[in-house]
């Protein structure tokens, strides 16, 4: 992403969680191109990070690697250090890191249970703790910044809509809705921003299965009024704009970048859905030249949502997939 004439975040140092992939990776971009520099934080694949930074620098910006698993205190701590040693402090974390593993409720262990909480939930806590801590240290600096420091966590769209299949994750998700609400509350008289993403379906690894082909596509499509799945750069775009002084007044709030996927599309049909229409122009065609379009409808049965990828879908089997989401 080339550098942007603005540059409304010069001079601020970031941490982005979990930015060696997808949506990180996008963010991270997105933040350098506006002046940022930034810490790429990775887990694995440290060859990932590598080349997002190499990105980022052959792009004009700055940015370097640093290792943390975000569930575990010390390498929390540890990778607030190194970066703060590095550049001095740092002004905006974006708490990205997330997970997903999935099963039906009566089969889901406690192992699964507690890796995704401990990564999204507990990991965005230990993250924006530090964070807090020497933004509140370091204090105003209102030349580089408005705000003392802002907090940017990546919520989900299942902040709000429940996920059968995926209730470790949905719980963790809703669980960010407060945590980040209650910080902004919090930290609001040090003149500390908190604010969360919702993302609807992005195309990245965490979903590939749900967008990887041109028939999964159109399926997740009928979950998305906006008519196109999103990419990580939506994303970074939102939270450049959201760690800039252009969002000073905004705090404790979700701004959900979903294509209107929080919209309960199914009630644009009144829970019913066209059938033998293939995608969304040949529909808008055929409503333009026919003035009684001869649609059918079938309604629809309850099912499992596609923007992620699940090893389990039962209602595959019983519908044939005829489903919207199956
Ligand atoms: P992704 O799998 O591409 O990226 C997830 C990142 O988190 C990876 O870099 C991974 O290494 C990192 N990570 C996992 N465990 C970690 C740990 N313990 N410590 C540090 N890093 C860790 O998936 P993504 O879609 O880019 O997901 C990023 C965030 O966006 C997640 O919080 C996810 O819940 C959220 N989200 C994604 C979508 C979507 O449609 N892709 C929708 C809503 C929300």
């Amino acid at each position: 992403m080339p550098a942007k004439p603005a540059q409304r975040l010069k001079g601020q140092i970031a941490i982005v969680t979990g930015a060696n992939s997808g949506i990180g990776a996008g963010v991270a971009r997105a933040l350098a191109a506006d002046g940022a520099i930034v810490a790429i934080n990775y887990v694995t694949h440290p060859e990932a990070a590598d080349a997002v930074v190499q990105e980022i620098t052959e792009a004009g910006g700055q940015a370097v690697k640093v290792y943390a698993d975000v569930s575990k205190e010390d390498e929390v701590q540890k990778m607030f250090q190194d970066i703060i040693q590095q550049f001095g402090t740092v002004h905006i974390l974006v708490n990205n890191a997330g997970i997903q593993k999935d099963a039906a409720f009566v089969d889901m262990t406690l192992e699964q249970w507690n890796w995704v909480i401990n990564v999204n939930l507990t990991g965005q806590f230990l993250c924006a703790r530090e964070a807090a801590r020497e933004f509140i240290r370091r204090g105003p600096q209102p030349d580089i910044s408005k705000a003392t420091g802002k907090i940017i966590c990546m919520s989900s769209v299942h902040e709000v809509i429940p996920w059968a299949g995926h209730v470790n994750y949905a719980s963790s998700k809703g669980g960010i809705k407060l945590l980040m609400e209650s910080m902004a509350q919090e930290l609001a008289p040090h003149k500390i921003r908190v604010v969360s993403i919702g993302p609807g379906a992005i195309k990245t690894p965490i979903n590939h299965e749900a967008w990887a082909t041109p028939d999964a596509e159109q399926k997740l499509l009928t979950l998305i009024p906006y008519g196109r799945v999103g990419e990580p750069a939506d994303i970074g775009e939102v939270a450049a704009w959201l760690a800039s002084d252009e969002s000073d007044y905004i705090t404790g709030t979700t701004i959900f970048t979903d294509g209107g996927m929080t919209l309960y599309p199914g009630f644009a049909t009144a829970g019913l859905r066209r059938v033998g229409l293939h995608h969304r122009h040949h529909h808008l065609h055929r409503r333009r030249h026919d003035p009684l379009p001869r649609l059918r409808h079938e309604r629809v049965k309850p099912c499992w949502p596609t923007d992620t990828k699940t090893s389990f879908r039962p209602c595959c089997a019983s519908s044939k997939g005829r489903n919207l989401a199956c």
